[in-house]
């Protein structure tokens, strides 16, 4: 069954937010859309495979997506892994890429050669990648007392239409890398090669339980690595309808000036970004700063009609921003 879910990473909803709240001619537009094309290419290469995992037995086989584990010798460092493949014989690491074209492994220098529309294009060689991870897992195991688990890795090429090459001396890459519709057979044969059971129930048990105990969702600042500054961001409710913003207050619900349209709950959206992009919680006055908004009175009716967790009191009093119970974070 599936242990833990693929969720919209958090840094595509961070693009996203970014593209919503900076001015229409920003120098840096243009290279937060290409890394969001980007991070939505591999999102959806990442969907096509949880369709193939989808026709695993789930009595038999526990998946867990988008782990972030801890290294065992690098305070404040983590290792990634795209979904794990737990089973009472092994566990199987998938690494996903998902490219149009034709993808090029070179094993004399270690890269991934993609040639799209006549142009070429390198890439770290995810079959070095997956080694690393690997090995790191393994040393992530041992350390909370599972070192006796068979593990066998692989990437994933989830594009149905990427051309695989290589050089011919390489005779072992079709045993790391294979294309989406390939991996049940693999898993199969990975299956019966297999005579002994590596855990029991109990053990798989703990080990996912320890799995998602240990996971750590990523907080990406992008601000910074943009080099985009909190008062570079565009503040007010943004209308659903044509874009215009900032959105008035009338008689108790967002009101547009341009298009005339009325909202209850644009400033839903507006907070998302807030949270996203610049802090995890809000007083009164940085709402009515970021929703464009005067009075104090209403920013708290908005804040309360939330009902969100708070901290502090009085004028300390301090809204934590959770929409969402499928991410809890740490809270600066
Ligand atoms: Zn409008």
């Amino acid at each position: 069954m599936i242990e833990k879910k693929r969720i919209i990473p958090r840094i595509i909803l961070i693009l996203q937010a970014l593209l919503r709240r900076l001015p229409l001619h920003h120098p840096k537009l243009h290279m937060i859309s290409e890394e969001l094309g980007k991070r939505m290419a591999g999102y959806k290469g990442e969907k096509a495979l949880d369709y193939t995992l989808s026709f695993l037995d789930p009595k038999k086989y526990n998946i867990l997506h988008d782990l972030r584990l801890p290294r065992n010798s690098h305070k404040d460092s983590f290792f990634q892994i795209d979904t794990l493949l737990i089973t009472s014989k092994f566990i199987l690491i998938i690494e996903v890429k998902y490219l149009a074209g034709t993808a090029f492994f070179d094993p004399n220098f270690n890269q991934l050669i993609q040639t799209k529309d006549g142009i070429e294009q390198a890439l770290p060689d995810p079959t070095v990648q997956i080694k690393r991870q690997e090995s790191q897992f393994i040393n992530w195991l041992s350390k909370h007392g599972f070192p006796n688990i068979t593990i066998y890795s692989c990437v994933v090429m989830s594009n149905d239409r990427t051309i695989i090459k290589t050089s011919p001396d390489n005779k072992t890459l079709n045993k790391i890398v294979i294309h989406r519709h390939s991996l049940l057979e693999k898993v199969k044969g990975l299956e019966d090669s297999m005579r002994i059971e590596s855990a029991t129930p109990k053990d798989l048990k703990k080990l996912i339980r320890t799995l998602k105990k240990q996971h750590e969702e990523q907080n990406p600042s992008i601000l910074e690595r943009f080099n985009i500054e909190e008062k570079d961001l565009l503040n007010g409710v943004i209308c659903e309808a044509c874009n215009h913003r900032p959105l008035v207050r009338k008689h108790g619900t967002w009101f547009c000036l341009k298009c005339k349209s009325r909202n209850n709950n644009a400033h839903i959206q507006a907070l998302k970004d807030y949270e996203l992009l610049i802090n995890s919680k809000i007083n009164n006055t940085e709402l009515r700063k970021f929703l464009v908004v005067d009075s104090p009175y209403v920013a708290k009716r908005l804040l309360q009609s939330l009902h969100l967790p708070t901290t502090g009191i009085k004028k300390g009093k301090q809204y934590i921003l959770l929409f969402d119970e499928s991410r809890p974070r740490k809270h600066k």
